[in-house]
């Protein structure tokens, strides 16, 4: 397996970064994880748009221009032979000295790690997962906007350790007012008759790129779709509850804190928007 580490390709075993990076030292970085689908890059446009702009509000200045990063995306994708993959995409501060100013490090790395993806098993998806809601927070925006998708997921991994103690895969964090947010690398939805309810960045959810295309899919299906604060009682109450993300693609919930979702299997709904959007990602390859 090849890296692609500044400029060059390196094997797995000697793709190392200095322990004076401060993506290292201090989770100072951005990165994405996205998707490929028989050689077609699900959404490439709207990865880099959000990277590069996580990296402009960090005031992280990438050396390549969105061209040429995708440019480096396709070929770490040929040296590597593959046609379904997993990409991770990072951009650290680099090297500094060990204070936390970032003035002292003068290249940032890029780093890009593409895998064969590893999948949920077949059989979460035709189960649907048991989640509990956390103690661990979602950060508030206006201490650092959850829209920048940073190396510091000191969060997310707090509400997998919960999650995992608990005994279940993955786990909800609520903000600091007690609204739903989100999962630890996953967007949460909601269906209510003929509703679909997502909450808002604003609430602390990444936007992410898999909630954005359900977004654009329920519209066009004829749900109707709606960015609005939720709290536990709601997601309780609801039909069908279901996540998304890159990896996971659209995974339903059947168990939220003990309480069943609708009938304890993966709603019609939910089946309907995963079929749709296995569609959309083939369709989306042949423009
Ligand atoms: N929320 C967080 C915190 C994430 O890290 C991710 C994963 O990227 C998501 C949501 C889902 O976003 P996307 O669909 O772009 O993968």
């Amino acid at each position: 397996q090849w890296i692609y580490l500044n400029g060059e390709f390196v094997e797995k075993e000697d793709a190392k970064i200095s322990v004076y990076d401060h993506g290292f030292l201090y989770g100072d970085g951005v990165f994405e994880g996205i998707r490929v689908y028989e050689g077609n890059v699900f959404r490439l446009k709207e990865h880099l748009d959000r990277l590069y702009d996580s990296a402009k509000s960090i005031m992280l200045m990438i050396p390549q221009s969105k061209e040429e990063m995708t440019d480096i995306l396709i070929k770490t994708l040929q040296k590597n032979k593959l046609q379904n993959a997993y990409i991770r995409l990072v951009v650290s501060r680099g090297v500094g000295n060990l204070g936390l100013d970032p003035s002292s490090c003068s290249n940032p790395q890029v780093i890009v790690i593409a895998e064969e993806l590893a999948l949920f098993p077949k059989e979460l998806y035709e189960s649907g997962l048991e989640i509990i809601t956390v103690a661990t927070r979602r950060n508030r925006p206006d201490v650092l906007s959850p829209k920048v998708k940073s190396l510091n997921y000191l969060n997310n991994i707090l509400v997998k350790i919960e999650a995992s103690l608990a005994g279940v895969s993955e786990a909800l964090m609520l903000n600091d007012q007690g609204y739903v947010a989100e999962g630890s690398a996953d967007n949460v939805f909601i269906v209510k008759g003929n509703t679909l309810s997502t909450p808002p960045g604003y609430v602390g959810a990444l936007e992410g790129i898999t909630r954005n295309a359900i977004i654009e899919i329920a519209l066009e299906l004829g749900y109707t779709v709606k960015q609005e604060p939720f709290t536990r009682h709601d997601v309780y109450t609801a039909d069908e509850v279901f996540l998304t993300g890159t990896a996971a693609e659209v995974i339903a919930v059947v168990k939220v804190d003990g309480r069943q979702i609708g009938d304890g299997h993966p709603g019609k709904e939910t089946n309907r928007l995963l079929e749709a959007f296995r569609a959309k990602v083939i369709e989306d390859g042949e423009k």
